[in-house]
């Protein structure tokens, strides 16, 4: 299957597919590439209740599945569609690549099979980056709607890109999140345009190293046929533009905070401005947005709706559909939510903080912190965090499994800010680590829950930290009342 085969020139008849992973992926490419007539087996490492249920249903449709073996390639495979998760270096990747058989992610299959139900493909405006990607997306979706265009946000927000792609709706254009797994799998995909919103180490056990992390994510702009959207603030987004292999006219579109050069978008004066898709770039400006129509205005937040915005103006969205969709836009939970303010203290909620860059960056949006942090620390070192916050640290509250590697980077480069080290597990510790967050607070300060940590090691996942949180300084804001 040559790459710029979309579906309808593949014959599926009688095509022999392995599917690996059951999962929110494997399930729907199993039975659409069943529907089409391929013979589709579906291999997964997991046999629990669940596989097995799931397996029934597959069954069912003349699916053969493989539960409790995902590591070995059936014999008469033509082609593998895998969960993005899977880890490039599985034995079923070898064998597949010694048998010259062709790897398509749950993105490549969407991309291939797109226009497959007789309709005209809607382009794709896609974003990645380390961190900022679901607000984003979400903010470019509430922009494109406003501009009165058919859209929706979908793929790694946890919408299936499949279904966007084979259902029943008709869409305009698609707001499509990608993770740097996604696109580690999507070789033949070419965006409309896309944004790589910040590059940070992440994820490095899966890729293997810094430079194949990059590369995985510099994948979103090949192909591009209006506008690579980079960070003026982060170099290496421009490079995987520069390394980029795009169509003829394709520009590269930067996005800054501070004021724009020609063909960037930026801030004056509190205005979000574009010197990119005006008439005379080199002269005029345009205005398209205040500030504070962002929310929340905090600075990363700022780069994100610049970065929605010049994905926007790629398509040829006006100005004022831009400020309309932020001004509508909603962030989403644990993502540097305010929860309430008690005794002159703000509370707020970045449980979505999983990692140090994360953090960083909603550590920069408050003067004066209470910093909750702790859980897994996945390898991350926490020095650099800590050295630039540590000016606008009133003290810190340490919580879960890695919290000394936090302690030792305060004793090194914060010596002076109070630590509360807590040493338990228990689903209570958080609304102690809340309380003693509250003892250490002034007026005017900031109370942040932002762990630079993945959650696992004390709550089931990042939503019930959050809500954790949430709990306890509502019942706090009870008493108080
Ligand atoms: P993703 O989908 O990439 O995980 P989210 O939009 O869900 O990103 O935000 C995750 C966390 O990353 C937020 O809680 C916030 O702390 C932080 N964040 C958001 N945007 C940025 C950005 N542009 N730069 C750095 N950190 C950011």
């Amino acid at each position: 299957m040559g790459s710029q085969e979309v579906s309808s020139t593949v014959d599926w008849q009688g095509k022999h597919v392995t599917v690996a992973g059951l999962g929110v992926s494997g399930i729907p490419a199993a039975r659409a590439l069943h529907e089409r007539g391929a013979l589709v087996t579906v291999v997964n490492d997991g046999d629990d209740e669940r596989a097995r249920a799931q397996a029934a249903e597959l069954e069912a449709l003349g699916i053969t599945v493989r539960l409790g073996d995902g590591a070995t390639l059936p014999p008469s495979t033509e082609l593998v569609v895998t969960a993005p998760g899977w880890q490039p270096d599985k034995p079923l990747f070898l064998a597949a690549a010694e048998a010259g058989v062709p790897v398509w992610g749950d993105v490549e299959l969407a991309w291939r099979l797109r226009g497959d139900n007789g309709r005209e493909p809607a382009p794709w405006l896609a974003v990645t980056g380390t961190n900022g990607k679901t607000t984003t997306v979400r903010m470019l979706a509430s922009i494109l709607q406003a501009a009165g265009l058919r859209t929706a946000a979908v793929g790694n927000i946890g919408v299936s890109l499949l279904d966007a792609v084979l259902g029943e709706t008709e869409y305009d254009v698609l707001a499509v999140e990608l993770s740097s797994y996604q696109l580690h799998w999507a070789p033949s995909l070419r965006a409309h345009s896309a944004a790589v919103l910040n590059l940070a180490p992440d994820h490095l056990d899966w890729h293997g190293s810094m430079a194949a992390y990059a590369a995985d994510k510099g994948r979103v702009y090949e192909g591009n046929t209006v506008a690579c959207v980079y960070n003026v603030a982060d170099p290496a987004t421009e490079d995987l533009v520069r390394e980029a292999d795009v169509e003829e006219g394709c520009r590269a579109i930067g996005f800054t905070l501070g004021a724009p050069g020609p063909s960037q978008l930026g801030v004056v004066d509190g205005i979000l401005v574009d010197r990119a898709f005006v008439a005379n770039r080199q002269k005029q400006a345009q205005e398209l947005a205040e500030v504070t129509d962002v929310n929340p205005p905090a600075p990363h937040n700022i780069a994100n709706a610049l970065a929605a915005a010049a994905l926007a103006r790629a398509f040829g969205v006006e100005p004022a559909a831009v400020r309309d969709g932020l001004r509508a836009f909603r962030p989403d939970a644990h993502r540097i939510e305010h929860v309430a303010d008690i005794d002159e203290v703000r509370y707020v909620d970045d449980s979505k903080a999983t990692n140090t860059h994360a953090t960083e960056a909603s550590l920069a949006a408050y003067d004066s912190i209470v910093w909750i942090a702790g859980g897994l620390a996945k390898g991350a070192t926490f020095d650099g965090l800590v050295t630039g916050a540590a000016k606008r640290l009133r003290g810190v509250v340490l919580i879960g499994a890695d919290r000394a590697l936090i302690r030792e980077a305060l004793t090194r480069h914060a010596p002076e800010v109070p630590v509360v080290d807590l040493d338990r597990t228990d689903t209570g510790a958080m609304s102690e680590a809340v309380a003693r967050a509250a003892e250490l607070a002034r007026p005017g300060d900031t109370v942040l829950l932002a762990p630079a940590c993945a959650s696992m090691d004390m709550f089931t996942n990042y939503n019930k930290r959050g809500e954790a949180f949430a709990d306890a300084v509502r019942a706090r804001a009870d008493e108080s009342a």
